[in-house]
């Protein structure tokens, strides 16, 4: 016995020191990204004073897209009468013309713009201005059907070929892609048609020897790699395209892709000289705010209506909602309120949807309160505020939506209410996503940041490069000057740990709303902690600890399936362990608190005034961004610099 207990010490030790090193590895891959971090801001900013471009597919294209913004080519008048007569538009946007001339001049081209940016007219125009079709590899029917109805409307013909097709479509297709005096423009297929039909493969052959091929444009030329977020194997075939028909420009299109991802999508598409150009994420006319979200229904309504009878009185608006009831709901409210407002989601009527869309267009309604359904061909530039009454799924989508305010450059507001039980609502409609709880975390990191500039975070989210100081202040966190505090947490947290645990060994689970009332000593006495005394720290910021012991992954969720709903519950992370012991201090975004807890020690008062100069880091569990030493907004440390107080 004496022998089972011994062994049993040493396993104990040797756990704890297994527990030890898994911090201090993680301190080290946290310090080498950092680095890395720093690395490539500074190689960046070299390049830009150097004016040198090597390498760099940012730098390079923005030296060459200026080159090609011109109008003395032998297409540029060809190309602006298109513009205006059959596209209907009076400008391009920014990058379009360099991208069109690109391609006209039969050059390879990866454009990288964000979504809404106007990327298909790159192709479309220069198709309907060269002699021959122009191929589009697209990923989604329903995203050809959207692009051929468009098409259509135009008067420019096009076709598509899928499964669907029929016989004798198909047949009319072959014949036009070799019918030198053929009238069709675009044809649009999908990978797979390139990957595994030796019939389309063969007519595509003959068509590019008849001189029938203009261009291939791959549209999501991010699915091509695996190292991007939507991977499709039919992709990694199209190299084939330009091994085939080597003369035919290529022009790939994407909203998100990193550059790793760009390299490696060249390798594959065998373009390893294309041109890039990207685009900007940043849109500085739009104001970016995270709200708390108020805690009942009522009080977020008339939070929305003092913004919408505010300083954008009588202007147009769109309000986002979770689900389908909630912009029923809203609606109602809104209307009860005095406000023109109109419902928009997936399950109404066609004519009903497109009605909303005409009246919210011509400012018969000001706002459209609406589901993510809202968004496809919505073109209206003056748009003043998108609120969002939930959290997004992803930055993505947030960046989307938010991204349809202020499409005329004047100023407009994105307000996002964040509130702690939508992320558990969201997490739920997302968990059958591959990567969607991966994507909901990184939404849910940027509502939680509270002290970096959205425009940082949202633009190294898109892996561009961004200087808070050119924010002007136009988001919240350069706007105010809230202080963040430091809290020790960690007897937070063993309490916390504690409730899991003896829910776990009572075979019981909790949900987020339960574990809270637990640590306040409400809810049943049962899922109750007799040692746990209920925290010194108001709700919001119970939940914020919450989160982010969530986001560290010391929890998780876990998912249980009814027959009528989806739950999320939530337990112990295998990370759990590593709060044991150890000091865990996070900073909180606290505006008042009479009864602070932890007021910073002497060393770490210092740390506050001397931010740059590291800590022993074993000192302090520490994992995260948010775990770090928070001084007062006005600190001098470069916020340019993503990762940070190293
Ligand atoms: P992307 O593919 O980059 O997401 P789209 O090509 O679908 O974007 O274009 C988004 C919207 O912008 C479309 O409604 C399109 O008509 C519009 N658009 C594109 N270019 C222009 C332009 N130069 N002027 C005005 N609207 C434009
Ligand atoms: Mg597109
Ligand atoms: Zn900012």
């Amino acid at each position: 016995m004496a022998d089972i207990s011994d062994l049993e010490e040493q396993l104990a030790l040797v756990d704890s020191e297994m527990g030890a090193l898994e911090i201090q590895m993680q301190e080290l891959l946290e310090r080498q990204q950092v680095l890395q971090e720093k690395k490539r801001q500074l190689k960046k900013k070299m390049e830009r004073m150097s004016g040198g471009d090597e390498g760099d597919p940012i730098a390079s294209s923005k030296v060459s897209a200026e080159d090609w913004n011109k109008n003395d080519f032998s297409w540029s008048q060809k190309v602006d009468d298109a513009l205006k007569s059959v596209f209907k538009l009076q400008t391009f946007r920014s990058l379009q013309l360099p991208a069109i001339n690109v391609t006209m001049a039969g050059k390879d081209i990866f454009l990288i713009m964000p979504t809404g940016g106007g990327k298909s007219l790159c192709y479309e125009l220069p198709a309907v201005c060269s002699t021959g079709f122009t191929l589009v590899i697209c990923p989604l029917i329903s995203l050809m059907e959207d692009q051929l109805m468009v098409l259509e409307q135009l008067g420019i013909p096009s076709a598509m070929l899928n499964f669907n097709s029929t016989k004798e479509h198909i047949k009319w297709v072959h014949d036009e892609m070799l019918n030198k005096s053929s009238k069709l423009k675009l044809l649009y297929v999908t990978p797979e048609k390139i990957a595994k039909s030796k019939v389309f493969m063969s007519r595509l052959e003959k068509a590019y020897h008849a001189g029938c091929l203009a261009r291939i444009a791959v549209d999501e030329v991010h699915c091509c790699s695996q190292w991007g977020h939507d991977f499709r194997p039919d992709y990694k075939s199209l190299g084939i395209l330009k091994r085939q028909f080597p003369n035919t420009p290529l022009i790939g299109l994407t909203a998100t892709a990193t550059n790793n991802v760009l390299e490696d999508v060249k390798k594959i598409l065998c373009v390893p000289k294309c041109l890039m150009f990207t685009a900007s994420f940043n849109r500085p006319n739009l104001f970016y705010e995270i709200r708390q979200k108020p805690s009942s229904f009522e009080a977020c309504i008339e939070d929305m209506v003092r913004i919408i009878n505010g300083r954008y009185k009588g202007k147009s608006g769109i309000i986002y909602c979770l689900s389908q009831k909630d912009t029923e709901q809203v609606t109602i409210s809104l209307q009860k309120l005095g406000i023109a407002a109109g419902c928009y989601h997936a399950n109404m009527e066609a004519t009903a949807k497109s009605k909303v869309h005409k009246d919210w267009t011509l400012n018969k309604i000001k706002v459209v309160v609406a589901t993510v359904a809202f968004g496809m061909g919505i073109d209206k530039a003056d748009v003043r505020f998108v609120l969002h009454q939930t959290l997004s799924k992803s930055m993505e989508n947030y960046y989307q939506e938010s991204g349809r305010a202020g499409r005329d450059d004047l100023k407009a507001d994105c307000i996002l209410y964040y509130g702690f039980m939508d992320i558990f609502r969201q997490s739920t409609m997302v968990v059958m996503e591959n990567v969607g709880q991966q994507k909901l975390y990184e939404m849910v990191a940027y509502c939680q940041d509270s002290r970096r500039c959205r425009r940082v975070q949202i633009a190294q989210y898109f892996d561009e490069v961004w200087d808070s100081t050119k924010c002007n202040k136009m988001c919240d966190n350069c706007n105010n000057a809230t202080s963040n505090e430091k809290v020790d947490v960690t007897n937070y947290c063993a309490d916390l740990i504690k409730i899991l645990k003896q829910a776990v060994q009572l075979g019981e689970k909790l949900t987020p709303l339960k574990l809270i009332e637990a640590w306040n000593g409400k809810g049943p006495s049962k899922l109750r902690v007799a040692s746990v005394s209920p925290p010194d720290l108001s709700r919001k910021e119970m939940e914020e600890l919450i989160v982010h012991l969530l986001l560290e992954q010391y929890l998780k969720e876990d998912f249980s399936f009814t027959a009528y709903a989806t739950i999320s519950y939530l337990k112990e992370a295998p990370r759990a362990n590593l709060l044991n012991d150890k000091k865990h201090v996070i900073s909180m975004r606290i505006k008042s608190r009479s009864n602070k807890l932890g007021s910073p020690t002497e060393e770490e008062a210092e740390k506050v005034k001397h931010p740059e100069e590291k800590e022993t880091r074993s000192k302090r569990k520490q994992t995260s961004t948010a775990d770090k030493v928070t001084p007062n907004k006005k600190s001098k440390v470069p916020e340019d610099i993503p990762v940070t107080l190293d």
